[in-house]
């Protein structure tokens, strides 16, 4: 059966890092922080707003959490992206998405300033990221999350085929770049992808982002492929599943379990890259 990869031992070490570096910045008077911004009260979204809040915490960031109503206006939001940019104790800021139907998401993102981008979902960044160019610019963090797993576990990328499942700003894009960077032959497949199967079936590094448990099934995996689930989904009796079928561990050569594969790593990415942002904002070095 497959090698289980241990998101929770990497993010471990990664934070490890993050707080030798946090410490080596506070020494120099510069306090890493993070900005995040919730609107209403998603239940999945609070979670995840309070392990942000809990990692960042405990590394001792200046850490700030926004909550608004369901009721929030877009000017409120837009106005609090604003005063957050204007912040110099602030390096960091993400809105945590999904926003209530009536804001307009792009326009937030837009109106991050590019360099506090901390989740990289601004064009800019992105842009950057695709034409891989430039330096000094966040990058999205659970793609980002998920090439340090790959890396740890010395998984081969150059040349490789990855097929990417599901196409959004926040993860699939940004993962399509970061592996056409790292000379991979990308796929990337979505809701309108005739034959997904086969196409599944040609990757060496499978990467499924949809949010539909049991989406994949060890029929669509090449034998010892490298699997990463990136899925969230909540049963009805309360727990908790990636988009791939258990099943799929006899089949791939090295697999993520949810919980405790690519969750952590996004969180350790983001405080991560946090202390990166405020070292390059304020010209210091880490490491
Ligand atoms: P999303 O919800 O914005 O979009 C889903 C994507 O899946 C779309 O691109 C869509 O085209 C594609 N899709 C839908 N049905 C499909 C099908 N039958 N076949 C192929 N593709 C299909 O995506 P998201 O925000 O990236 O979230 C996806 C999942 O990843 C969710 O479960 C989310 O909770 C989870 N997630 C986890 C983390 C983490 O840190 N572990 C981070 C972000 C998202």
């Amino acid at each position: 059966t497959a090698t289980v990869i241990d998101g929770r031992a990497v993010a471990k070490e990664i934070n490890a890092v993050t707080a030798t570096q946090t410490a080596a910045l506070t020494s120099q008077g510069v306090i890493p922080g993070l900005a995040v911004i919730m609107v209403g009260d998603d239940p999945a979204s609070a979670i995840y707003v309070r392990n942000k809040e809990r990692r960042a915490g405990k590394l001792q960031f200046n850490s700030v959490v926004k909550r608004l109503p369901e009721t929030a206006t877009q000017v409120e939001v837009l106005d609090l992206v604003r005063h957050y940019n204007q912040d110099p104790a602030i390096h960091g800021i993400l809105v945590q998405s999904p926003l209530p139907a009536h804001l307009n998401e792009e326009e937030v993102v837009m109106t991050i300033a590019p360099q506090k981008d901390v989740d990289g979902l601004h064009p800019k960044n992105l842009g950057q990221l695709f034409a891989n160019v430039g330096h000094q610019y966040p990058v999205a963090c659970t793609p980002k999350g998920i090439m340090t797993l790959l890396d740890r576990y010395d998984v081969p990328l150059a040349g490789k085929q990855v097929v990417m499942v599901g196409r959004s700003r926040l993860v699939g894009k940004p993962l399509v770049a970061l592996m056409n960077n790292a000379d991979a032959t990308v796929t990337l497949a979505h809701r309108h992808t005739h034959h997904l199967a086969e196409l599944t079936k040609t990757a060496d590094v499978l990467v499924v982002a949809v949010g539909q448990a049991n989406l994949i099934t060890a029929d669509m995996v090449k034998p010892g492929a490298t699997v990463i689930d990136v899925g969230m989904n909540r049963l009805a009796d309360g727990t908790l599943t990636g988009d791939v079928a258990a099943e799929v561990a006899n089949v791939a050569g090295a697999i993520t379990p949810v919980p405790g594969g690519v969750g952590p790593m996004t969180i350790a990415t983001l405080m991560q890259q946090t202390v990166q942002l405020a070292a390059w904002q304020t010209g210091k070095q880490v490491q």
